[in-house]
């Protein structure tokens, strides 16, 4: 690190680097360092001298998942710079960052090791969060108003759609999301074989979900309405009893609001199936009352904001405006929900259920996406989530 040149730490280089930048820096400290991380991308190592503790996550050199293509380690930046900008739309909702270091792709932030990412609490530890919907509609709103041009400054809100462009990362949800999920270019897609004609017939053969499918994409290319997470899904959220905190905000761009939300409602309609199939009520009770929540706390908080514009264009415009982002919420969780079942990063909630019950458990969810996308025009209203569930009748 003298010569100024970006090396992958190690668990021992880590912690003599934590050092040398100021931390734990009390003579005959004793420093441990232990790589965490479960990602693909990046390591994260928690540094802690017995009393305080950091985390410092670096960019890798490739990704751990394919060496095909390689992503710029600068993303490191990008996520540093998101979360900070979520900690000032929202203080304290994500991890505090102490430094960031240009030179080894890495940054310092803080160890929020009281908090338990939600999709292990909620698939694991079988708890539930009666405020979460409170919580993280607060985020939601506020992202919105403060991001997007419901807000006042517009010029100060384009040079942040510049600061935040994304191409890289973007790049991979563009293809995995959209592409791969209903194309299977690669080949890399699988299901339960009780479920590949199904896929083959009411997804890689279905032009109908192409087409609104092809839509959304462009939307998520071009619609550059609020700072998104980007990948907002239940291993991107720490909580507990107190509270919840957002992190790897990697994927952060401008982008449409709905995109956010829908990956949000999408892997809390995965914990719900898994809920569903290990027959815990409570948990399906509290997914589906979070999931009817959140869209309408986030319309009401959204809505009501003093800092939204209440004039000229804005008053008739707003309304027009919300409604879209609730329609979009719906097309991008049907995807979400797709893509978590066939593609190559599936979602936890679904492959940990036994063989019986994953096969059941796909099938269901695949439907369901597929009816959100294709019928995503329903959903304009806050209350259309709330009455999924009472169509499907389970
Ligand atoms: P990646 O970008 O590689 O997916 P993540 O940011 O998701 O990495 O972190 C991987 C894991 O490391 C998380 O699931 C969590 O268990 C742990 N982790 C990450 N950041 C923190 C933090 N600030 N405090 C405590 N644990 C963390
Ligand atoms: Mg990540």
């Amino acid at each position: 690190m003298e010569n100024g040149e970006y090396f992958a730490l190690d668990e021992k280089s880590a912690a003599e680097y934590a050092c040398a930048k100021g931390f734990f820096c009390s003579q005959g400290a004793n420093v441990r360092c232990k790589e965490i991380g479960d990602g693909n991308m990046n390591y994260i190592y928690r540094i802690s001298d017995g009393e305080k503790s950091v985390i410092l996550k670096q960019a890798g050199l490739s990704t751990r998942l394919s060496s095909e293509r390689s992503i710029s380690r600068k993303r490191n930046r990008r996520e540093a710079a998101a979360l900070e900008a979520e900690n000032e739309i929202l203080p304290g909702c994500a991890p505090k960052v102490y430094l960031y270091d240009e030179t080894m792709d890495c940054m310092f932030m803080e160890d929020l090791k009281d908090y338990t990412v939600l999709r292990k609490a909620l698939i694991e530890e079988d708890r539930i969060f009666p405020d979460f919907a409170e919580q993280i509609s607060s985020f939601l709103a506020e992202t919105w108003v403060r991001t997007s041009d419901v807000g006042k400054d517009h010029i100060q809100k384009k040079y942040q759609v510049k600061r935040f462009t994304n191409p890289e990362l973007c790049e991979i949800s563009e293809r995995l999301v959209f592409d791969e999920a209903m194309f299977n270019l690669s080949g890399k897609n699988s299901v339960e074989p009780e479920n590949e004609l199904f896929v083959k017939t009411n997804i890689y053969q279905n032009e109908t979900l192409h087409q609104e499918a092809g839509k959304l994409k462009y939307r998520y290319m071009t619609e550059a309405q609020a700072l998104l997470h980007g990948d907002l899904h239940t291993g991107s959220i720490f909580v507990n009893e107190l509270g919840m905190k957002i992190f790897d905000s990697e994927f952060a761009f401008y982008g449409p609001m709905g995109y956010d939300i829908g990956n949000l409602i999408a892997h809390l309609l995965l914990a719900r199936e898994n809920a569903r199939q290990n027959q815990k009520p409570a948990g399906v009770i509290w997914e589906e009352n979070t999931v009817s929540k959140i869209p309408e706390m986030f319309v009401v908080k959204g809505m009501d904001h003093e800092q939204v514009q209440k004039d000229a264009f804005e008053k008739i415009l707003n309304k027009w405006y919300y409604m879209g982002i609730l329609e979009d919420t719906a097309g991008y969780a049907g995807l979400e929900l797709i893509r978590r079942v066939v593609g190559s990063a599936k979602a936890e909630d679904i492959v940990s259920l036994g063989q019986g019950k994953r096969a059941e458990a796909e099938r269901r969810i695949l439907e369901m996406g597929i009816d959100l996308v294709l019928n995503r025009n329903k959903f304009r209203e806050p209350g259309a989530f709330k009455n999924m569930f009472v169509r499907s009748g389970s």
